[in-house]
Protein backbone atom coordinates (compact mmCIF):
# COMPACT_ATOMS: atom_id res chain seq x y z
CA UNK A 1 0.00 0.00 0.00
CA UNK A 2 1.00 3.85 -1.06
CA UNK A 3 2.08 5.51 2.13
CA UNK A 4 0.25 9.15 2.48
CA UNK A 5 3.23 11.14 1.43
CA UNK A 6 3.47 8.88 -1.66
CA UNK A 7 -0.27 9.79 -2.66
CA UNK A 8 0.70 13.82 -2.17
CA UNK A 9 3.34 13.14 -4.28
CA UNK A 10 1.09 11.96 -7.38
CA UNK A 11 -1.01 15.24 -6.73
CA UNK A 12 1.32 17.96 -6.51
CA UNK A 13 3.17 15.61 -9.30
CA UNK A 14 -0.05 15.57 -11.33
CA UNK A 15 -1.01 19.69 -10.36
CA UNK A 16 2.82 21.17 -11.27
CA UNK A 17 2.88 18.73 -14.36
CA UNK A 18 -0.29 20.04 -15.84
CA UNK A 19 1.38 23.58 -15.58
CA UNK A 20 3.12 24.65 -18.53
CA UNK A 21 4.98 27.60 -16.82
CA UNK A 22 6.65 24.73 -14.62
CA UNK A 23 6.81 21.89 -16.43
CA UNK A 24 6.53 20.93 -20.86
CA UNK A 25 5.51 17.69 -22.05
CA UNK A 26 7.62 14.77 -20.50
CA UNK A 27 9.91 17.16 -19.02
CA UNK A 28 10.49 17.19 -14.87
CA UNK A 29 10.36 14.94 -12.55
CA UNK A 30 9.68 14.50 -8.81
CA UNK A 31 10.73 11.81 -6.32
CA UNK A 32 10.52 10.54 -2.82
CA UNK A 33 12.64 8.10 -0.28
CA UNK A 34 10.89 5.50 1.33
CA UNK A 35 12.86 2.38 2.86
CA UNK A 36 15.36 3.03 0.84
CA UNK A 37 13.77 2.42 -2.95
CA UNK A 38 13.71 5.99 -4.61
CA UNK A 39 10.59 6.04 -6.43
CA UNK A 40 11.57 8.48 -9.43
CA UNK A 41 9.14 9.52 -12.40
CA UNK A 42 9.67 7.28 -15.72
CA UNK A 43 11.43 8.36 -18.81
CA UNK A 44 8.95 9.70 -21.22
CA UNK A 45 6.05 10.06 -19.54
CA UNK A 46 4.38 12.90 -18.53
CA UNK A 47 4.11 14.21 -14.68
CA UNK A 48 0.47 15.24 -15.45
CA UNK A 49 -0.82 12.07 -15.97
CA UNK A 50 0.65 10.73 -12.28
CA UNK A 51 -2.85 10.27 -11.53
CA UNK A 52 -3.83 8.90 -14.49
CA UNK A 53 -1.33 5.76 -14.78
CA UNK A 54 1.61 4.18 -13.28
CA UNK A 55 4.27 6.73 -13.58
CA UNK A 56 6.87 5.94 -10.74
CA UNK A 57 10.09 3.53 -10.75
CA UNK A 58 11.48 2.41 -7.75
CA UNK A 59 15.17 2.72 -8.24
CA UNK A 60 17.49 0.91 -5.16
CA UNK A 61 18.75 4.15 -3.82
CA UNK A 62 22.07 3.08 -1.48
CA UNK A 63 23.17 1.16 -4.59
CA UNK A 64 22.98 3.83 -7.02
CA UNK A 65 24.47 6.21 -4.51
CA UNK A 66 27.69 3.84 -4.36
CA UNK A 67 27.77 3.46 -8.19
CA UNK A 68 27.81 7.51 -8.17
CA UNK A 69 30.51 7.73 -5.53
CA UNK A 70 32.31 4.82 -7.90
CA UNK A 71 31.47 7.30 -11.00
CA UNK A 72 30.42 4.11 -12.36
CA UNK A 73 28.96 4.97 -16.36
CA UNK A 74 26.09 2.82 -15.34
CA UNK A 75 24.54 5.64 -13.53
CA UNK A 76 24.39 7.20 -16.54
CA UNK A 77 20.61 5.56 -17.15
CA UNK A 78 20.10 4.29 -14.22
CA UNK A 79 18.46 1.68 -15.45
CA UNK A 80 20.14 -1.01 -13.76
CA UNK A 81 19.08 0.15 -10.23
CA UNK A 82 15.55 -0.23 -10.82
CA UNK A 83 13.62 -2.68 -8.48
CA UNK A 84 12.37 -5.13 -10.87
CA UNK A 85 9.80 -6.95 -8.79
CA UNK A 86 8.58 -3.70 -7.96
CA UNK A 87 8.32 -2.46 -11.08
CA UNK A 88 5.54 -4.39 -12.98
CA UNK A 89 4.90 -1.78 -15.78
CA UNK A 90 8.64 -2.19 -16.68
CA UNK A 91 9.39 1.42 -16.92
CA UNK A 92 12.64 3.09 -16.95
CA UNK A 93 13.58 5.47 -14.66
CA UNK A 94 14.04 9.27 -15.43
CA UNK A 95 17.34 10.39 -17.35
CA UNK A 96 17.88 12.84 -14.48
CA UNK A 97 17.47 10.09 -11.35
CA UNK A 98 20.81 10.72 -10.54
CA UNK A 99 19.52 14.72 -9.51
CA UNK A 100 16.92 13.33 -7.11
CA UNK A 101 19.35 10.60 -5.38
CA UNK A 102 21.98 12.85 -4.78
CA UNK A 103 19.83 15.12 -2.75
CA UNK A 104 19.50 13.86 0.45
CA UNK A 105 15.76 15.07 1.71
CA UNK A 106 12.95 12.51 1.33
CA UNK A 107 11.04 14.41 -1.51
CA UNK A 108 12.19 15.96 -4.56
CA UNK A 109 10.99 18.20 -7.29
CA UNK A 110 12.86 19.05 -10.27
CA UNK A 111 10.97 21.26 -13.03
CA UNK A 112 11.81 23.14 -16.03
CA UNK A 113 10.48 26.35 -14.54
CA UNK A 114 10.50 29.00 -17.25
CA UNK A 115 10.94 32.09 -14.65
CA UNK A 116 14.12 30.09 -13.32
CA UNK A 117 15.42 29.36 -17.45
CA UNK A 118 14.59 32.59 -18.04
CA UNK A 119 17.23 33.37 -15.11
CA UNK A 120 19.49 30.38 -15.34
CA UNK A 121 20.70 31.35 -18.97
CA UNK A 122 22.18 34.38 -18.11
CA UNK A 123 25.86 34.80 -17.73
CA UNK A 124 25.35 36.46 -14.39
CA UNK A 125 22.37 33.44 -13.25
CA UNK A 126 24.15 32.64 -10.57
CA UNK A 127 24.22 36.29 -8.87
CA UNK A 128 20.79 37.11 -9.75
CA UNK A 129 20.04 33.75 -8.21
CA UNK A 130 22.29 34.61 -4.83
CA UNK A 131 20.47 37.80 -5.13
CA UNK A 132 16.98 37.08 -5.16
CA UNK A 133 16.94 33.33 -3.35
CA UNK A 134 18.80 34.95 0.08
CA UNK A 135 18.16 33.27 2.76
CA UNK A 136 17.27 29.95 1.03
CA UNK A 137 20.61 27.45 0.81
CA UNK A 138 20.48 27.06 -2.79
CA UNK A 139 23.44 26.48 -5.08
CA UNK A 140 23.96 27.22 -9.14
CA UNK A 141 25.04 24.40 -10.98
CA UNK A 142 26.71 25.76 -14.52
CA UNK A 143 25.10 23.61 -17.43
CA UNK A 144 26.11 20.07 -17.76
CA UNK A 145 24.75 17.44 -19.90
CA UNK A 146 21.61 15.55 -17.70
CA UNK A 147 22.97 12.32 -16.58
CA UNK A 148 26.16 11.48 -15.68
CA UNK A 149 28.04 14.61 -15.96
CA UNK A 150 25.36 17.03 -14.13
CA UNK A 151 25.45 14.27 -11.61
CA UNK A 152 29.49 15.36 -11.25
CA UNK A 153 28.85 18.44 -11.42
CA UNK A 154 25.73 18.70 -8.60
CA UNK A 155 27.70 16.41 -6.24
CA UNK A 156 31.04 18.57 -6.20
CA UNK A 157 29.19 21.46 -5.26
CA UNK A 158 25.84 20.19 -3.27
CA UNK A 159 26.11 21.61 0.66
CA UNK A 160 24.88 19.65 4.10
CA UNK A 161 21.66 21.83 4.07
CA UNK A 162 21.40 22.62 0.04
CA UNK A 163 18.01 22.31 -1.10
CA UNK A 164 17.76 24.52 -4.07
CA UNK A 165 19.37 23.48 -6.89
CA UNK A 166 19.52 26.42 -10.08
CA UNK A 167 20.41 24.58 -12.68
CA UNK A 168 22.26 26.33 -15.59
CA UNK A 169 20.74 26.63 -19.08
CA UNK A 170 18.31 23.80 -17.42
CA UNK A 171 15.67 24.26 -14.62
CA UNK A 172 15.29 23.73 -10.88
CA UNK A 173 15.21 21.23 -8.16
CA UNK A 174 13.76 22.24 -4.60
CA UNK A 175 14.02 19.28 -1.43
CA UNK A 176 12.41 18.84 1.60
CA UNK A 177 11.55 16.39 3.96
CA UNK A 178 7.76 16.69 3.45
CA UNK A 179 6.08 16.77 -0.14
CA UNK A 180 3.70 20.23 1.07
CA UNK A 181 7.51 21.77 2.24
CA UNK A 182 8.49 20.94 -0.99
CA UNK A 183 5.36 22.51 -3.16
CA UNK A 184 5.77 25.11 -0.62
CA UNK A 185 9.71 25.63 -1.36
CA UNK A 186 9.11 25.46 -5.28
CA UNK A 187 6.22 28.51 -4.84
CA UNK A 188 8.45 30.38 -3.25
CA UNK A 189 11.69 29.94 -5.41
CA UNK A 190 9.90 30.40 -8.62
CA UNK A 191 7.79 33.51 -7.30
CA UNK A 192 11.34 35.38 -6.30
CA UNK A 193 12.82 34.41 -10.06
CA UNK A 194 9.59 36.01 -11.43
CA UNK A 195 11.10 38.84 -13.44
CA UNK A 196 8.88 41.26 -15.99
CA UNK A 197 7.44 39.95 -18.98
CA UNK A 198 7.52 41.87 -22.17
CA UNK A 199 4.18 41.56 -23.87
CA UNK A 200 3.69 40.79 -27.67
CA UNK A 201 1.64 42.02 -30.33
CA UNK A 202 -0.99 39.47 -31.55
CA UNK A 203 0.14 37.77 -34.75
CA UNK A 204 -1.00 38.45 -38.62
CA UNK A 205 -3.10 35.05 -38.83
CA UNK A 206 -3.55 36.20 -42.32
CA UNK A 207 -0.27 36.71 -43.47
CA UNK A 208 0.67 33.43 -41.65
CA UNK A 209 -2.05 31.55 -43.59
CA UNK A 210 -0.48 32.51 -46.91
CA UNK A 211 2.82 31.76 -45.65
CA UNK A 212 1.84 28.21 -45.27
CA UNK A 213 0.20 27.92 -48.51
CA UNK A 214 0.94 24.42 -50.07
CA UNK A 215 3.35 23.48 -47.32
CA UNK A 216 2.92 20.61 -44.66
CA UNK A 217 2.90 23.80 -41.78
CA UNK A 218 0.10 25.32 -40.43
CA UNK A 219 -1.26 27.66 -37.59
CA UNK A 220 -0.54 26.28 -34.38
CA UNK A 221 -4.34 25.90 -31.89
CA UNK A 222 -2.33 28.05 -29.24
CA UNK A 223 -2.16 31.49 -30.21
CA UNK A 224 0.28 31.98 -26.99
CA UNK A 225 2.88 30.45 -29.35
CA UNK A 226 3.47 33.55 -31.80
CA UNK A 227 4.75 35.62 -29.09
CA UNK A 228 8.09 34.43 -30.02
CA UNK A 229 7.94 35.77 -32.84
CA UNK A 230 5.74 38.78 -32.81
CA UNK A 231 7.98 40.18 -30.19
CA UNK A 232 10.88 41.20 -32.18
CA UNK A 233 13.41 41.18 -28.68
CA UNK A 234 12.32 37.62 -28.05
CA UNK A 235 12.83 36.67 -32.15
CA UNK A 236 16.05 37.81 -31.52
CA UNK A 237 17.50 35.77 -28.60
CA UNK A 238 15.99 32.61 -29.96
CA UNK A 239 17.49 33.07 -33.12
CA UNK A 240 21.11 33.36 -31.15
CA UNK A 241 20.61 29.06 -30.40
CA UNK A 242 19.61 26.94 -28.28
CA UNK A 243 19.48 27.87 -24.46
CA UNK A 244 18.45 24.71 -22.68
CA UNK A 245 18.44 20.85 -23.15
CA UNK A 246 14.73 20.12 -24.12
CA UNK A 247 14.44 22.92 -26.64
CA UNK A 248 17.58 21.05 -28.61
CA UNK A 249 15.64 17.31 -27.80
CA UNK A 250 12.30 18.29 -29.31
CA UNK A 251 12.66 21.44 -31.92
CA UNK A 252 16.16 20.72 -32.78
CA UNK A 253 19.56 23.10 -32.64
CA UNK A 254 18.19 26.90 -32.57
CA UNK A 255 15.12 28.38 -33.99
CA UNK A 256 14.74 29.13 -38.06
CA UNK A 257 13.65 32.34 -38.29
CA UNK A 258 12.07 32.92 -41.63
CA UNK A 259 14.40 35.76 -43.75
CA UNK A 260 12.28 38.25 -45.88
CA UNK A 261 10.57 37.19 -48.40
CA UNK A 262 10.66 32.85 -47.43
CA UNK A 263 7.66 31.15 -47.07
CA UNK A 264 6.69 27.66 -45.37
CA UNK A 265 7.34 25.97 -49.15
CA UNK A 266 10.45 27.64 -49.75
CA UNK A 267 11.90 26.42 -46.25
CA UNK A 268 10.87 23.14 -46.82
CA UNK A 269 12.27 22.87 -50.37
CA UNK A 270 15.73 24.24 -49.34
CA UNK A 271 15.97 21.94 -46.73
CA UNK A 272 14.85 18.85 -48.73
CA UNK A 273 17.64 19.90 -51.44
CA UNK A 274 20.54 20.07 -48.16
CA UNK A 275 19.36 16.72 -46.95
CA UNK A 276 18.17 18.25 -44.21
CA UNK A 277 15.17 17.75 -41.19
CA UNK A 278 12.32 19.92 -41.17
CA UNK A 279 12.09 21.85 -38.08
CA UNK A 280 8.90 21.36 -36.47
CA UNK A 281 8.59 25.55 -35.90
CA UNK A 282 9.14 28.26 -38.25
CA UNK A 283 9.18 32.09 -36.77
CA UNK A 284 8.08 34.88 -39.02
CA UNK A 285 9.52 37.91 -36.91
CA UNK A 286 6.74 40.17 -36.35
CA UNK A 287 3.75 37.98 -37.85
CA UNK A 288 4.01 34.86 -35.72
CA UNK A 289 4.74 30.97 -36.18
CA UNK A 290 3.43 27.82 -38.35
CA UNK A 291 3.80 24.49 -36.98
CA UNK A 292 4.67 21.34 -38.64
CA UNK A 293 1.17 19.35 -39.41
CA UNK A 294 2.73 16.22 -38.02
CA UNK A 295 4.38 18.25 -34.80
CA UNK A 296 4.21 16.09 -32.14
CA UNK A 297 2.73 16.77 -28.70
CA UNK A 298 6.37 16.76 -27.04
CA UNK A 299 7.22 19.39 -29.82
CA UNK A 300 4.17 21.86 -29.47
CA UNK A 301 5.31 22.07 -25.35
CA UNK A 302 8.44 22.96 -26.13
CA UNK A 303 7.76 26.01 -28.72
CA UNK A 304 5.19 27.14 -25.93
CA UNK A 305 8.20 26.98 -23.33
CA UNK A 306 10.10 29.05 -26.21
CA UNK A 307 7.73 31.89 -26.06
CA UNK A 308 7.32 31.83 -22.56
CA UNK A 309 11.42 31.66 -21.47
CA UNK A 310 11.85 34.22 -24.08
CA UNK A 311 9.54 36.72 -23.17
CA UNK A 312 11.26 36.48 -20.04
CA UNK A 313 14.57 37.32 -20.93
CA UNK A 314 15.49 41.01 -20.43
CA UNK A 315 16.47 42.65 -23.40
CA UNK A 316 19.85 43.65 -22.09
CA UNK A 317 20.81 40.46 -20.87
CA UNK A 318 24.24 38.88 -21.68
CA UNK A 319 23.21 35.07 -22.84
CA UNK A 320 25.14 31.65 -22.55
CA UNK A 321 23.45 29.50 -25.51
CA UNK A 322 24.52 26.01 -25.42
CA UNK A 323 27.43 25.12 -27.76
CA UNK A 324 27.49 23.38 -31.33
CA UNK A 325 29.34 20.55 -28.98
CA UNK A 326 26.79 20.30 -26.19
CA UNK A 327 23.65 20.48 -28.87
CA UNK A 328 25.45 17.98 -30.88
CA UNK A 329 25.90 16.26 -27.64
CA UNK A 330 22.38 16.16 -27.10
CA UNK A 331 20.91 15.34 -30.46
CA UNK A 332 23.40 12.00 -30.63
CA UNK A 333 22.62 10.41 -26.92
CA UNK A 334 20.93 7.20 -26.52
CA UNK A 335 18.98 7.50 -23.49
CA UNK A 336 17.21 10.60 -24.94
CA UNK A 337 16.64 9.12 -28.06
CA UNK A 338 14.37 6.48 -26.43
CA UNK A 339 12.52 9.51 -24.59
CA UNK A 340 12.19 10.86 -28.08
CA UNK A 341 10.50 7.31 -29.51
CA UNK A 342 7.97 7.02 -26.88
CA UNK A 343 7.18 10.76 -27.65
CA UNK A 344 6.86 9.79 -31.74
CA UNK A 345 5.05 6.66 -30.60
CA UNK A 346 2.43 9.13 -28.64
CA UNK A 347 2.92 6.57 -25.69
CA UNK A 348 3.14 10.08 -23.76
CA UNK A 349 -0.15 10.83 -24.49
CA UNK A 350 -1.66 7.90 -23.23
ZN1 LIG B 1 15.48 18.66 -16.35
Amino acid sequence: MRSLEFEALLDVSARVGADPLLVQGAGGNTSIKEVGTLWIKASGLWLAHARQRDVMVPVALDLLLDALERDDPATEKTQDFVISEMNPSGLRPSIETTVHALMPQKVVIHVHCVETIATAVQTNGGAIAAERLAGIPHVFVPYARPGLPLARAIAERLQEKTSVLILGNHGLAVAAETVTDAAMLLTDVSRRLTGQRRSASSADLAALSRLAVDSGYCLPDDARLHAVATDLESCRIAAGGSLYPDHVIFLGKGSVIAAPGETAVSIETDRKERGETLPPLLLFPGKGVLVEKTISAGALAMARCLADVTARIPASARLRYLSDAENAELLGWDAEKYRQKLNRAGQALQ
